[in-house]
């Protein structure tokens, strides 16, 4: 496996990869890498002859008081899970090398980006878009994989793909949870074993809710009241948002159909996490 640390390697090896017929599939991370990122970079095995695996913590998708600086890293270690998993390249640039001096394009997709996470992280998906555009134009990706547990980033990614006629496809993989439901995250390392515990509540509400809705009920609102009730009794969470809208365009809906995502964000502690599910 190589480790490329500028946009000229990167992109002088996917020219001459496909060159020799390979499709070019890339893994979009922030690094600190767990069973979730792998099952992205397995995906991206399964239908790309060679994958990339970008690892790079975003300062432009962090708000001013968010955890940029004490986001986890482990490049060793996302390295070696990156190697077992079959990725032919790590792209690991720096800051400066992504964000060149005096840097001032941005990527915004409008409307979109200032709901769910959007709404509550002024500048997120700003971020977020303008990182993952020169991340698919130097990998010249065939296609990228992102996990459905960024419900809200795949919305805004596959409108951004769209609206600038990107060659990649955007490939979404389901949420890979621990046995015990919760959704993996890197934010996950921050939680206290009592927090821990605690942030079971959010994916124990996302069960609830796909129950609910297994039974018929497809109001908004009823489910929306099902999830604040779990909620009221852990009083240690603080509910962000929990949102019922169209998957492609976030925009809130007061009826469930096929397709529609159910959205939750919640503070445990001082650490922010999401979990989501697509109603069947
Ligand atoms: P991150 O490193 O947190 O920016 O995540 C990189 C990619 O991994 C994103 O596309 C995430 O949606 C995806 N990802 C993170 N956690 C999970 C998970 N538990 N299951 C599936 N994909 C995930």
């Amino acid at each position: 496996m190589e480790i490329f640390r500028t946009v000229a390697e990167l992109r002088q090896w996917a020219r001459n990869s496909r060159h020799a017929g390979h499709a070019i599939g890339l893994v979009p991370t922030m690094g600190a890498l767990h069973a979730g990122h792998a099952s992205l970079i397995r995906a991206a095995r399964g239908s790309c002859g060679l994958v990339a695996v970008s690892i790079f913590v975003n300062p432009t998708q962090f708000g001013p008081n968010e955890d940029y600086n004490r986001y986890p890293r482990s490049f060793e270690a996302d390295c070696a899970l990156a190697k077992a998993e079959g990725a032919a390249v790590v792209f690991a640039p720096t800051v400066e090398e992504l964000y060149p001096a005096g840097a001032a394009t941005f990527v915004e997709v409008e409307g979109l980006s200032n709901r769910l996470d959007g709404a509550s992280r002024p500048g997120h998906f700003r971020g977020v878009a303008t990182v993952v555009a020169k991340l698919l134009i130097a990998a010249e990706a065939d296609r990228a994989f992102f996990g459905q547990k960024d419900a809200a980033q795949v919305a805004v990614l596959r409108r951004m793909a769209a609206d600038l006629r990107l060659e990649a496809e955007i490939v979404v993989c389901p949420i890979v949870r621990e046995p015990d439901g919760l959704a993996l995250s890197s934010r996950n390392l921050y939680l206290s074993p009592e927090e821990r515990t605690r942030a079971l509540a959010l994916s124990r509400m996302i069960r609830q809710v796909e129950a609910l809705a297994a039974t018929g009920e497809r109001r908004a609102s009823a489910l929306i009241e099902a999830a604040r009730r779990i909620f009221a009794a852990e009083p240690a969470i603080r509910i962000d948002y929990i949102e019922v809208v169209n998957w492609a365009t976030l925009e809130p809906v007061e009826t469930a159909a096929p397709g529609t995502l159910f959205a939750v964000a919640a503070w445990v502690g001082a650490t922010r996490l999401i979990d989501n599910t697509i109603l069947a």
